[in-house]
C-alpha cells in the first residue's frame, strides 16, 4: 500500500503547501522520520544525498510548533551557507499557507539585515554555526524556547572542525527538546556524538550509508594529471554537455579551471568559499537557469546543492576522502533522474580511488572511451622518466653502463585520439614538455633552496617559495598558465602539507 502525506497527522495548510511544491508521496526517509518526530522521538538519520531529508525533518517541525513567539522554537544548523539557504527556501515553500516565520543567518551576508529580521521574532531559525554564535553572544538570538534542534549534514560539520561551536551551541539550548541529527554518511565518530546529543534516538537508515545511487552510471579514467584539462575540454566539447558539475580539490583549482574553460569557450562558473555570497548565488542561479553549463566547484561549496537537472558530475581531482565521492556523485541522478559520474584518476591518486572502491563496496568501471588517457599515461610516464634521466647528474665514464642501441621513437603507436587531446592541451603543457626535453634547467631546485635557507622562514613562506621555485622551472607562456601551474603544483610540492590539512586551511576559514 502506498503511503501518502495525508496518512500522517499533518494539518490541511501544510498538506496544501506540500501539494503546491509537487510532492505526491513521501520518500522512504520521509515516511520513517516524519512518523518518529511526530511521536516525539529523537532521530539519527542516515540517508543518501537527494533522498528528501529536508522535508523529512521540516514537515514534523512545521506541524508541531506554535508560530508567533519571539524566540525560535526550531533551530536547524547546516555546515554551509548554500545548504542553509536551500533548507530555508524549502521550509518557506512548505509553509507558504502557514503563519510561520523562518529566518536564515550565515556568515558573509549582512549582519544588520539579519538583526533586523531577528528583532521581529522568528519561529524557525536556519543557521551556520559561526554566525549563529555571534548572534547568540550578542543576545540577538535566545535559544531557551527551543523545542527542536536539527543538525544537518552532521558529518561534514564535524569534519570541518565545527565541534567546539556545536558544543557551545548545545550549552545554550534546553535539555528538554527533540533532537535530530542528519548525515549522509555516518562514520563511527559521528555516530558516537549523535548518541551523546540525542536521547533514546531511533536510527533511520535509508539505503546503505556508503552506497551510491543506482541511477548514477559511474566510470573512471586513468589519466596523467597534466592531461586532465585537455581531456575535460574534449569531453565537454565533443559531447556538448550542458549541465555539468566539475569538482576540484582546492578553491584555487576551481577558480583557475573555470577561468581556463571560459577562455576555451565553455560557459563555466566557479563556486568556492573564497567568493562572496553574491558571486556564489549568481553562479548557482546561473547554473540552475542554464546560463552556465558547467559549474566548477569545491566540495564544501557544492555540498547540499539541490539542482535536479545535473546530467554529469566530473571529478577532476579524485576525492581524497571516500565519503566525498558519494556526496559529489549524489549531485547527479537526483529525484529519480539518471546521471553520469566520471572520475579522473592520476597515478598519484590511485590510493584515493582504491579507498573509494573499498568504501562503496564495488570497483568503478574503467572507461574505454578512446583509450586515450591510459595510453597517454603510459606515454607520459616514459616521457617523465626520460626527462628525469636528462636531468640526472652525468655519470663518470667508468660508472656508465654499456649503452644500448637507441630505440626508434614509438610515435606511430600513439592513437589519433591522443594526438587530438595533445593538440587541445593548454600551452603550458607544450611549454613544460619543451622545457624538460629541450631546454636546460636554469634554476635547479637544490640551488634555489641553498639561496633561501629554510630555517629562517615560516612554514607558509617555505611553502610559497617552493611553489615559486616550481613555477620558475616550468616557465609558462602567459599569466593564465602561470596561475594554472600554481593551482596544480606537482605532488612533491603538495606533499609538504597533508591533504586534510590543505583542505581545512583552505576552506574552513571562509565559511562563517
Ligand atoms: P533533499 O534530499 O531534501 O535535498 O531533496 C532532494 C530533492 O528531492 C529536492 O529537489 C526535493 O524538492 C525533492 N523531494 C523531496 N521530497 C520529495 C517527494 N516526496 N517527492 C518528490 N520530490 C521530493
Amino acid at each position: 500500500m502506498t503511503i501518502r502525506f495525508s496518512d500522517f497527522e499533518l494539518g490541511p495548510e501544510l498538506l496544501k503547501g506540500i501539494a503546491d511544491v509537487g510532492y505526491e508521496t513521501p520518500t522512504p526517509i520521509q515516511s520513517k522520520t516524519i512518523e518518529l518526530l511526530l511521536s516525539g522521538r529523537d532521530v539519527i538519520g542516515c540517508a543518501q544525498t537527494g533522498t528528501g531529508k529536508t522535508a523529512a525533518f521540516s514537515l514534523p517541525i512545521l506541524q508541531k510548533i506554535a508560530p508567533g513567539g519571539p524566540n525560535p522554537q526550531a533551530l536547524i544548523i547546516a555546515p554551509t551557507r548554500e545548504l542553509a539557504d536551500q533548507v530555508h527556501k524549502s521550509i518557506v515553500d512548505y509553509s507558504q499557507h502557514m503563519p510561520v516565520k523562518t529566518v536564515v543567518v550565515y556568515g558573509g551576508a549582512s549582519s544588520r539585515f539579519q538583526e533586523h529580521q531577528l528583532r521581529d521574532g522568528v519561529d524557525i531559525l536556519v543557521a551556520t554555526p559561526g554566525r549563529l554564535l555571534d548572534h547568540v553572544r550578542n543576545r540577538l538570538i535566545r535559544l531557551y524556547d527551543l523545542k527542536f534542534l536539527i543538525l544537518d549534514e552532521a558529518d561534514r560539520m564535524l569534519d570541518m572542525g565545527f565541534i567546539p561551536d556545536i558544543e557551545e551551541i548545545l550549552s545554550y539550548v534546553p535539555r528538554q527538546r527533540q533532537t535530530l541529527l542528519f548525515s549522509a554518511t555516518m562514520p563511527p565518530a559521528i555516530e558516537k556524538l549523535a548518541h551523546k546529543m540525542t536521547q533514546d534516538a531511533e536510527m533511520v537508515v535509508a539505503g546503505n550509508r556508503s552506497s551510491t545511487a543506482s541511477s548514477v552510471t559511474q566510470s573512471v579514467y586513468h589519466i596523467h594529471k597534466n592531461d586532465k584539462y585537455a581531456f575535460l575540454l574534449k569531453l565537454l566539447k565533443q559531447n556538448e554537455l550542458t549541465s555539468v558539475i566539475v569538482f576540484t580539490r582546492t578553491k584555487i583549482g576551481a577558480g583557475q579551471l573555470a577561468k581556463t574553460l571560459i577562455q576555451a569557450g565553455i560557459n563555466a562558473a566557479p563556486i568556492h568559499s573564497n567568493l562572496t555570497q553574491i558571486q556564489r548565488e549568481r553562479a548557482l542561479d546561473g547554473f540552475r537557469q542554464g546560463t552556465f553549463s558547467v559549474l566548477v566547484a569545491t566540495d564544501i561549496a557544492a555540498r547540499g546543492i539541490d539542482i535536479n537537472h545535473v546530467s554529469h558530475v566530473i571529478n577532476f581531482d579524485t576525492p581524497t576522502h571516500a565519503e566525498d565521492y558519494v556526496h559529489r556523485i549524489g549531485r547527479t541522478g537526483r529525484a529519480e533522474a539518471t546521471g553520469i559520474a566520471i572520475t579522473f584518476t592520476s597515478r598519484e591518486e590511485m590510493k584515493y580511488l582504491k579507498a573509494i572502491e573499498n568504501f562503496v563496496g564495488h570497483s568503478i568501471p574503467v572507461a574505454e572511451m578512446a583509450e586515450a588517457p591510459q595510453r597517454q599515461e603510459a606515454a607520459r610516464t616514459k616521457a617523465t622518466t626520460a626527462s628525469k634521466e636528462d636531468r640526472a647528474p652525468k655519470e663518470t665514464p667508468a660508472k656508465r653502463k654499456p649503452s644500448r642501441p637507441a630505440r626508434p621513437e614509438k610515435k606511430a603507436e600513439t592513437a589519433p585520439a591522443v594526438e587530438a587531446i595533445r593538440n587541445e592541451s593548454p600551452p603550458q603543457r607544450a611549454e613544460s614538455q619543451r622545457t624538460s626535453s629541450e631546454a636546460p634547467r636554469t634554476t635547479p631546485r637544490s640551488e634555489h633552496s641553498e639561496r633561501q635557507p629554510r630555517g629562517r622562514k615560516s612554514p607558509r613562506q617555505q611553502r610559497m617559495s617552493s611553489e615559486n621555485a616550481w613555477t620558475r622551472t616550468q616557465p609558462a607562456t602567459n599569466t593564465q598558465d602561470a596561475s594554472w601551474a600554481k593551482a596544480y603544483p606537482p605532488a612533491t610540492t603538495r606533499a609538504a602539507t597533508s591533504p586534510r590539512h590543505f583542505f581545512l586551511r583552505d576552506e574552513v576559514e571562509y565559511l562563517n
